[in-house]
């Protein structure tokens, strides 16, 4: 019997930003695990979503919405690029085919970046929550200077390298003024052995929400300052624009940010 699969793929018109002539870019607004290839592009390909201007051949990294399903792990994962777009409880159900999505762990990115994070940490073994923790605490350690060139937004866990096992992860902060520029710290078994406690719930293994006081556990992390480990995760030149944003690019999320912490 043929699995069920709600992928859905869309030509989207695009202007391009740097030559203003227009383009056809193929995206998906649904992208459903039950499609072996292209989950595994989700995983693998850091180019998936970029646009590539057939005239000026400028690469455009593209914002758009999807939704990730993965039926086996009963996993949805939105990206949204803008938190003002609405989504409805029907497009989960039309894209799911199916009225009720209750037994399903739900997330919401804002980023590709965060969205393939929250893709990979789902699919380990690994409560996602708890690198929540160990980014607040790492990025509670930046000092104000490199919080303004390294944005909260744009900070993500990824891969730790070329072997893409998801036991091997790494916090990823991306340069704010270098695109595709990254400092990448690998978390460590006693990072993770560290934080565990804090989700450590003898009824459950879905514990609360911990509070911010438990920071202090993910002291063990370095800091940009402290060990630089340079590398390049994303192509060095990219710019950002919206399907449909046709007049300008000012609307993308990595070149929208603004220093996150107090001042
Ligand atoms: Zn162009």
């Amino acid at each position: 019997m043929a699995k069920k699969n709600g992928t859905h793929d869309l030509d989207v018109t695009i202007q391009c930003p740097a030559c203003h002539e227009y383009g056809v870019f193929h995206t998906w607004d649904v992208i459903d695990t039950a499609d072996a290839k292209l989950s595994e592009r989700v995983h693998f390909d850091e180019n998936l979503f970029f646009y590539t201007c057939p005239h000026c051949h400028a690469k455009i990294h593209m914002e758009s919405k999807c939704l990730y399903i993965d039926r086996d792990k009963k996993l949805l994962v939105w990206h949204i690029p803008d938190p003002k777009e609405r989504v409805t409880s029907k497009e989960v159900q039309d894209a799911l085919g199916s009225p009720s999505f209750t037994t399903y762990t739900c997330r919401a990115a804002l980023t590709w970046g965060e969205w393939r994070e929250k893709i990979i940490e789902l699919e380990s073994s690994y409560d996602d929550r708890l690198y929540e923790i160990i980014k607040y605490g790492a990025y509670q350690l930046l000092s104000q200077e490199d919080k303004d060139r390294l944005p909260l937004e744009a900070y993500h866990i990824d891969y730790a390298d070329d072997s893409h096992d998801s036991d091997k992860l790494a916090l990823v902060f991306m340069q704010k003024d270098a695109k595709g520029m990254a400092y990448v710290y690998p978390i460590t078994e006693h990072l993770k052995e560290v934080t565990k406690d804090i989700f450590s719930c003898p009824s459950s293994n879905r514990s609360p929400m911990p509070t911010a006081r438990h920071s202090s556990t993910v002291s063990a992390i370095p800091g940009p300052g402290s060990s630089r480990r340079t590398s390049l995760r994303l192509p060095k030149k990219t710019r950002t624009a919206k399907p449909m944003a046709t007049s300008s690019v000012s609307g993308s999320r990595p070149s929208a940010t603004k220093s996150s912490g107090p001042k």
